[in-house]
């Protein structure tokens, strides 16, 4: 069923009796030439363009809960290409050129809005580090703006441009960032997979794998064994559980982040904004709901709730910022857990394991990498070679010093 305003009206009149389920509900088939595990962003988009570009139809997507409860349904809906780094800015850069084509291609309204990011700038140094970021991303192809703090006022009068701590003395824009539906991606990726015959099969945990010889021949699930010529695994936060039943130790470590929601206001954000030096970054919903978060929690754990002590830091960031935000009620928070890397950048690579391909790591960052993650991972599946922009993404780049580590932080997960 194509979606479209004509249907829209068409069942308004008809007390829409006519919507069908956006995907089927199968049983899992015994054998098929791809599984992917893990029904988040990742994997869904994975599996659409493993059948869309690559005519890879005979696919299972297998999802221990439903979809989009994982990160997918949980992140601050951020998109952006606003990296330095060689590795990773034309990959981020091709996931946002996707995001800009994805409702058409999906059919499906993701609620794709370029808002625009500002990165705010609180000290010359900061200054410099920004203007090299931006220039960078410039000879990449992507879009960079540096504004003065009157330029800053005139967008966002609100702020706290004095604060004695943190005077906002400008920021790096990229016009072309903003937010996009978090769940409707899965939703609408789910729908795509399905329309070309690709099996979605939720309440399906991955218990094992069935390596024989060194070839990956299935997984054992909750819903029996399932055979595959290829599985992809994209787990994000459970990463390091799923690859130990494979025998395999990530350099990933697990660890909560907390996002959180106002009751809604009138407009008084027009773009995301994020408060880099005090760990603070915002945007408001179109229901008018202040969206914001921080650091992450800073211990191991795979618990999808976080802890009091950093809501009273996001709190703190967001009130040196935004003083007004004082005087606005939470109306709910929640945690995700994230799959932190010793660089901060991603794994997509195959596996020592034949048959067996791994995609993670991605931190904070992963839902503005999802079409890109998903057509890359697909490539690689696909075709047993990595895609142009991801060729940095490999596990071996931990053994040869090859780091992409944008924060410049050295190899310490809860920092990046
Ligand atoms: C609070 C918060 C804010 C964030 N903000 C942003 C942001 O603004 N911008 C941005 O770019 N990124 C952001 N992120 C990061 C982003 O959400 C993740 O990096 C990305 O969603 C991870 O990929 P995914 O969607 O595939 O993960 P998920 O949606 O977590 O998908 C993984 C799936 O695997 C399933 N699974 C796990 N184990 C098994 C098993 N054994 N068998 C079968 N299935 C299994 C899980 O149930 C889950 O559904 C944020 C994350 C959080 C938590």
């Amino acid at each position: 069923m194509r979606y479209s305003g004509f249907k829209i009206l068409k069942e308004a009149l008809s007390g829409h009796k006519g919507w069908t389920p956006a995907w089927r509900d199968p049983d899992p088939k015994p054998q098929y030439d791809i599984i992917i595990i893990g029904g988040g962003g990742h994997g869904l988009a994975t599996a659409y363009y493993l059948a869309r570009q690559f005519h890879q139809c005979n696919v299972a997507v297998l999802e221990k809960g439903w979809i989009g409860g994982g990160n997918v349904g949980r992140n601050t809906t951020i998109i952006r290409s606003n990296y330095l780094l060689d590795g990773n800015e034309p990959f981020y850069e091709f996931s946002l050129k996707l995001w800009e084509g994805l409702e058409q291609d999906l059919n499906y309204n993701a609620m794709v809005s370029q808002r625009g990011i500002l990165n705010l700038i609180h000290s010359d140094a900061q200054r410099d580090a920004f203007m090299r970021r931006g220039n960078g991303m410039i000879l990449h192809g992507a879009d960079a703006e540096l504004l003065s703090a009157d330029q800053v006022r005139r967008e966002y009068p609100f702020l706290n441009f004095d604060n004695a701590r943190f005077p906002i003395k400008g920021g790096l824009a990229q016009r072309r960032g903003g937010t996009v539906r978090h769940d409707a991606v899965a939703w609408g990726y789910a729908r795509g997979a399905d329309s070309h015959g690709v099996d979605i099969l939720q309440n399906c945990e991955v218990t094992g794998f069935r390596i024989e010889n060194g070839k990956c021949l299935g997984v054992d699930t909750s819903r029996g064994f399932i055979g595959a010529g290829k599985v992809g695994v994209a787990v994000a936060g459970n990463s390091s559980r799923i690859m130990a039943q494979a025998g395999m130790r990530l350099p990933i470590e697990s660890h909560v982040l907390q996002a959180f929601v106002s009751e809604g206001l009138k407009p008084v954000l027009p773009g995301v904004i994020t408060f880099g030096a005090g760990h603070f970054y915002c945007s408001q919903s179109d229901k008018g709901g202040l969206v914001f978060g921080g650091d992450i929690d800073g211990y191991n754990s795979y618990a999808q709730r976080g802890n009091l002590p950093v809501i009273e830091d996001v709190a703190e960031g967001g009130m040196a910022l935004f003083p007004g935000l004082g005087r606005v009620r939470l109306l709910r928070m929640w945690g995700g857990v994230m799959d932190m890397s010793m660089d901060g950048s991603p794994i997509i690579d195959r596996t020592h394991i034949d048959g067996l391909y791994f995609n993670g790591g991605w931190c904070y960052g992963g839902f503005k990498a999802t079409p890109a993650s998903g057509w890359c991972f697909a490539h690689l599946l696909a075709t047993d070679t990595p895609h142009a922009v991801a060729k940095a993404y490999r596990f071996d780049r931990f053994r040869r010093g090859r780091m992409i580590d944008e924060k410049g932080m050295g190899a310490q997960p809860n920092l990046h």
